[in-house]
C-alpha cells in the first residue's frame, strides 16, 4: 500500500543522494529516505561489482519495507583521465617546476607523471592546460619531446595518485564509453536500474548509443547526460533532446570551463531542459561544507535555493552523503532549504509551458495544461496523473504549479522514475482498471494524508483509449460529505 508519510513534509524539488562508505547500511539508507531522498546514486567510479549489486539490492529492499518508490541512478564514470601511481604521494607541485608526462604506467622520479590515457602525449599540444586536483593545480605544456609532454606548473598545490586529470579545450579521441562503462551499463540495465548517467558527454550520438545498449536489455532506464565538457555546451540543444534527463555536473564542468562561467552555464542548461521538458539535476558542492559541519554556509543555502529558482527538478548530494560526517543532516538541511524556498515561490508567476513536449502527444500536453488551469480555478487540492511511461507526469512536472500532484501507474518502474520529476508524488497500489475505483482509492489516501477533506476538488488526468490519443480524459471529482 501507499506510504503513509505526510507528503507535504517533503520538498517538491527532488533530492539525489550519492551512497558511499558512510551511508550504505540498510539503517542509513532508510534514514536518508525518511529525511527526503528520492533517488540514490551509485557511483561506478568507486567500488566493485559485488558491492554495487549489494547496495542496489539493499535500496530495493529498504524501499519495499518503507513502502515508498525510490529510484536508483547508476553513474558511469565515462572517459575520465586519471593520474597513475605517483613516485611520491602526495606530491607538492611548486610554481614554475617542471613536470613531465611519460608513457606507460611507471614513474621513475617525483617530476614524472603517468596517466591511464595512452594517447595523452600524442594529443597534447604546446600551450595546452592540464588541470589536476580538481582544478587547484594547473600545468602548461611547454614542449613535446622524446614521447614526453613537458609541462610547467602555473598554479601550485598538492596532487595525489589516481586523481582526475582535466584537459580544458583539448579535443580528445578517447571513446565515450570505456570497456568498464560498457560492462557497467550492461549490468545496470540487466539489474533494472531506473536511471543511467554518462559522464563527460561530448556528442548526442553518445547518448543515442547508450540508449541502444539499455533498450537491447529490454530496460526502460532513463539515460541522463552529464554536462561537464565545453563540447557538450556547444551541442547542448541536441544533447538535451537526445537524453531523457540532464545533470549539471559542476564538479568537472568548473574545471573544464572557467569556474567563473559555471553559474550562467547552469542557468542556460536548466533553461534548455525546461524548453524540452527534460528533468534536470544540479550537482556537486551544494552543501560541501557539511562534509565536516552540521550547518552549511550561507552561500550553500543560497545555492540550493537558487537552483530551484533556476528551475532545477532535483539537487544532488555527492561526498556529503557518501563520505561526509553528516549525511543525514545534509539531506535534512537540503530538504528544509527546499521547503522554505518553495513556500515563497507559490506566489511567483509560473514558468512558461514547455515549447517541445517531447515524447507525448499533442492531446496529452494540451489536457495536462488544461488540467492545471482547471485545478487552479477550482482551487483544487490535488491533481492526479495516470501515466504508463511516465511522460505525462514529466510534462506536468515542468509546469511548476503548486497544487499537490500524485502520479499513478501500473508500472512500478515508471513510479520509481517519477521520483526525479519535480512535484510529482509517486503513489503505489492504486487501482487503475476503472475511473471510479481510482477516484475512491485516491480520495481515501488523500483523506489519510490530510490533503483532502469534504467538498474539496481533485482533478484526474487519465486516458479513455490508451495509445491512440494519449491522455485525453480529464475528470473533476468533488469529495463528498
Ligand atoms: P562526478 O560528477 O561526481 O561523477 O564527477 C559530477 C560532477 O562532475 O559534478
Ligand atoms: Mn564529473
Amino acid at each position: 500500500m501507499a506510504s503513509t508519510e505526510h507528503s507535504t513534509k517533503r520538498a517538491r524539488t527532488k533530492i539525489v543522494s550519492t551512497l558511499g562508505p558512510v551511508s550504505s547500511s540498510p539503517e542509513m539508507i532508510e534514514e536518508l529516505i525518511l529525511e527526503g531522498v528520492d533517488v540514490f546514486r551509485i557511483n561506478m567510479a568507486h567500488g566493485t561489482r559485488s558491492e554495487h549489486q549489494a547496495v542496489f539490492d539493499r535500496i530495493r529492499e529498504v524501499s519495499e519495507a518503507v513502502g515508498r518508490p525510490i529510484a536508483i541512478l547508476v553513474d558511469l564514470a565515462g572517459p575520465k583521465i586519471r593520474l597513475g601511481e605517483l613516485f611520491q604521494d602526495p606530491k607538492v607541485c611548486t610554481l614554475g617546476e617542471e613536470i613531465r608526462f611519460v608513457a606507460g604506467n611507471e614513474s621513475n622520479s617525483t617530476s614524472e607523471f603517468t596517466t591511464n590515457y595512452e594517447s595523452l602525449i600524442d594529443e597534447l599540444s604546446l600551450g595546452d592546460n592540464v588541470m589536476l586536483a580538481d582544478g587547484t593545480v594547473a600545468l602548461k605544456v611547454v614542449a613535446i619531446e622524446d614521447g614526453e609532454a613537458v609541462c610547467e606548473v602555473t598554479e601550485g598545490g598538492t596532487v595525489r595518485s589516481r586523481q582526475g586529470v582535466n584537459l580544458p579545450g583539448v579535443s580528445l579521441s578517447v571513446p565515450a564509453m570505456t570497456e568498464r562503462d560498457h560492462e557497467n551499463a550492461h549490468w545496470a540495465a540487466k539489474a533494472g536500474v531506473d536511471f543511467i548517467s554518462l559522464s563527460f558527454v561530448r556528442t548526442p550520438l553518445e547518448i543515442v548509443e547508450l540508449k541502444q545498449i539499455v533498450r537491447d536489455h529490454a530496460s526502460s532506464a532513463m539515460v541522463i547526460a552529464k554536462i561537464e565538457k565545453r563540447e557538450a555546451l556547444q551541442r547542448l540543444d541536441e544533447i538535451v533532446l537526445a537524453a531523457d534527463g540532464v545533470m549539471v555536473a559542476r564538479g568537472d564542468l568548473g574545471v573544464e570551463i572557467d569556474v567563473a562561467e559555471t553559474p550562467m552555464a547552469q542557468k542556460r542548461i536548466i533553461r534548455k531542459c525546461q524548453e524540452y521538458s527534460k528533468p534536470v539535476i544540479v550537482a556537486t558542492q551544494m552543501l560541501d561544507s557539511m562534509h565536516k559541519s552540521t550547518r552549511p554556509t550561507r552561500a550553500e543555502a543560497s545555492d540550493v535555493a537558487n537552483a530551484i529558482l533556476d528551475g532545477a527538478d532535483a539537487c544532488m548530494l555527492s561526498g556529503e552523503t557518501a563520505i561526509g560526517d553528516y549525511p543525514v543532516e545534509s539531506v535534512a538541511m537540503m530538504n528544509r532549504i527546499m521547503l522554505n524556498t518553495e513556500s515563497s515561490l507559490v506566489d511567483m508567476p509560473e514558468y512558461a509551458s514547455p515549447k517541445v513536449a517531447d515524447g507525448v502527444q499533442l492531446v496529452t500536453s494540451a489536457v495536462v495544461y488544461g488540467a492545471a488551469r482547471i485545478a487552479d480555478r477550482l482551487e483544487a487540492k490535488l491533481v492526479v496523473i495516470a501515466t504508463r511511461t511516465g511522460n505525462t507526469a514529466r510534462i506536468k512536472a515542468k509546469q511548476r504549479d503548486y497544487i499537490p500532484t500524485v502520479g499513478v501507474s501500473r508500472n512500478l518502474s515508471t513510479l520509481r522514475q517519477l521520483c526525479l520529476f519535480w512535484g510529482i508524488i509517486p503513489l503505489r497500489g492504486m487501482p487503475l482498471d476503472s475511473g471510479e475505483e481510482l477516484r475512491t482509492a485516491v480520495e481515501n489516501w488523500g483523506r489519510e494524508q490530510a490533503l483532502l477533506t469534504d467538498g474539496d476538488y481533485a482533478v484526474f488526468v487519465t486516458s479513455s483509449t490508451f495509445g491512440t490519443l494519449g491522455h485525453d480524459e480529464l475528470f473533476v471529482h468533488q469529495i463528498e460529505d
